[in-house]
């Protein structure tokens, strides 16, 4: 049973990949929300891993957790970011959670006897799930983006999920088609025939798009809407355009010059709240990220990051809007600079090149790869007072080398690295020993929300301004409580703790040791938002702009 009143929004993608979809659906909901509406988004992965948490960041982008510990898509991460909420798990879906799902209730005899086939059986589960998602929070209107493109195999029963749901609600379900209009430079002029071809092909699944947004490199002029309009059965006015821009949390203030929310609430049958879209805030974040008054050079120490400029934004993306929020906040420009680790192992790089930085993060990461390039920073930085900030792994590793340079414990390491070294300071969690010896690896990290208390005094304290968080965790390994009193002794401060005490959360030096020096086991950026700067960030930018 579809809930009563509520409206989907399906966004589908046409032409091919990689044009911007996540961040129009998310932009679809920001001006739907900016209208008084409760939206929920939901994101479809037509592949089989159950989530997104094995696959290779390198090849897929960031693992993003939520809340609740579900490992997804990086696209979860802006929907969260551009709504300024947390989203439930209901929120993700992919074709390995539908398939198991359906294949355990075979193993349970609980079709009675009958064949399970792809329709009605996949079907209707995803039909399930979108109705479940549709359920939770109290949201008025779901917008779902498919992902892939209109024509792949793997989506083509997402699709066909969504057009019953059409078929059996006609004014309550509406689809929006996400196009690319190329340029191509020696013609010199927008073509719309791909476009054409594309709405034709889901044409052929049964649906028919309500909305074509264009993506380009320019806008859409008015004679290229008249023409998509016209061969596709389309109104002119629901022909958007999309052309590209310098930020994408510009992209719904775009959609709103051609009043994106006003026709498309017309057309779901709902009230525009306001007058217009209160995207005041929204506004002002946008222009405080175009208008910095100054710079802040923050260099990014870490493996991975041999694949070029394109892949690391997608690998860190997280990290990289926590910073731009803060220092955007800060009336500042972050300038990332990205060092692999490993040339400060061979020597390629001095390591005193990082004196030309205001700060240095070394975000989280898995393996054995590069480790010691970023300890050989860790100690840099430490010694020459420029703010670091650690996260997941670049806490653990800050501890190592504390371990090592200051503690004396000359061959303090992690299990991750060397599992039978003398000196475990970081070693594994007692019930994850048994999930890595089975080899269960898919969704058994430390995942999603856990509280941690705050020290009395601390700079963690001090810049959270309470005396408990609750932070987004996904690891493994944690520090060994038997060398926290030794550790502490040596002078390290473990100013953040999990309530039992045991579990060791934030990391710092004094201030009268370090301007900033502090690193987290969970990951502050996950929970950073446009609206809503995470204070770590902002007082690690702070830090920076100071030093
Ligand atoms: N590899 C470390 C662990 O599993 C850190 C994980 C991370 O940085 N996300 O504990």
């Amino acid at each position: 049973m579809m809930k009563k009143e509520h409206k989907y929004i399906f966004v589908i993608g046409g032409v091919m990949s990689g044009v911007g979809k996540g961040v129009t659906t998310a932009s679809i909901g920001k001006v739907l929300q900016a209208n008084g509406y409760k939206v929920n988004l939901v994101k479809v992965d037509p592949y089989l891993n159950v989530d997104a948490g094995t696959m290779n960041p390198v090849e897929h982008g960031e693992t993003f957790v939520l809340r609740s510990g579900l490992e997804t898509d990086q696209d979860m991460g802006n929907y969260e970011r551009f709504l300024g909420r947390d989203l439930p798990p209901e929120n993700y879906v992919t074709s390995g959670m539908v398939y198991r799902d359906v294949i355990e209730r075979e193993r349970n005899l609980e079709y009675d006897g009958k064949c399970v086939e792809a329709i009605p059986h996949i079907r209707d589960e995803i039909v399930n799930r979108m109705e479940r998602a549709a359920m939770v929070n109290g949201s008025q209107i779901s917008v779902i983006e498919i992902g892939g493109t209109v024509g792949d195999f793997q989506n083509a029963m997402f699709i066909e999920a969504a057009r019953l749901m059409k078929a059996r609600n006609p004014h309550d379900v509406l689809f929006v088609m996400v196009t690319y209009l190329p340029i191509p430079p020696k013609v010199g002029e927008m073509k719309t025939k791909p476009t054409q071809n594309a709405i034709r092909q889901l044409n052929s699944y049964g649906v028919q798009p309500d909305f074509i947004i264009g993506r380009s490199e320019e806008y859409v002029d008015e004679r290229r809407k008249g023409k998509i309009a016209e061969q596709c059965n389309i109104r002119t006015d629901h022909v958007i355009s999309a052309p590209d821009i310098e930020s994408i949390y510009d992209v719904p203030l775009n959609l709103e010059k051609d009043n994106f929310s006003g026709i498309i609430l017309a057309q779901l049958g709902l009230k525009k709240k306001h007058k217009k879209a209160d995207m005041e805030q929204w506004e002002r974040f946008a222009h405080k990220a175009h208008n910095p008054k100054k710079e802040v050079r923050i260099a990014v120490v870490g493996k991975y990051f041999s694949s070029g400029d394109f892949v690391l934004s997608d690998v860190y993306i997280s990290v990289i809007e926590a910073l731009k929020f803060s220092a955007f906040a800060l009336d500042a420009k972050p300038v990332l600079t990205w060092i692999s680790s490993q040339d400060f192992e061979s020597g390629k790089l001095k390591i005193s090149e990082l004196k030309k930085y205001d700060g240095v993060v070394v975000p989280g990461g898995f393996g054995t790869t590069g480790i010691e390039g970023i300890l050989m920073a860790i100690t840099y930085v430490r010694e020459h007072t420029i703010p670091y900030l650690g996260l997941c792994y670049g806490m653990q590793l800050a501890v190592i080398e504390y371990a090592r340079t200051v503690a004396g414990i000359k061959n303090a390491t992690t299990r991750e690295v060397d599992k039978g070294a003398e000196h475990l300071v970081i070693n594994i969690m007692e019930d994850q020993k048994e999930k890595l010896e089975k080899k269960r690896y898919g969704g058994t990290m430390r995942l999603g929300v856990y509280p941690a208390n705050l020290k009395k005094g601390s700079l963690a304290r001090s810049i959270y301004r309470t005396d408990t968080v609750e932070e987004r965790h996904r690891h493994r390994y944690e520090v060994n409580p038997k060398y926290v009193s030794l550790l502490e002794d040596a002078g390290l401060v473990f100013s953040g703790r999990s309530p039992d005490g045991t579990l060791m959360e934030i990391v710092e030096l004094p201030k009268t040791i370090h301007p900033f020096f502090l690193a987290t086991q969970f990951h502050p950026e996950l929970q950073a938002r446009p609206l809503d700067p995470h204070p770590l960030f902002t007082g690690f930018i702070k830090a920076c702009l100071q030093s």
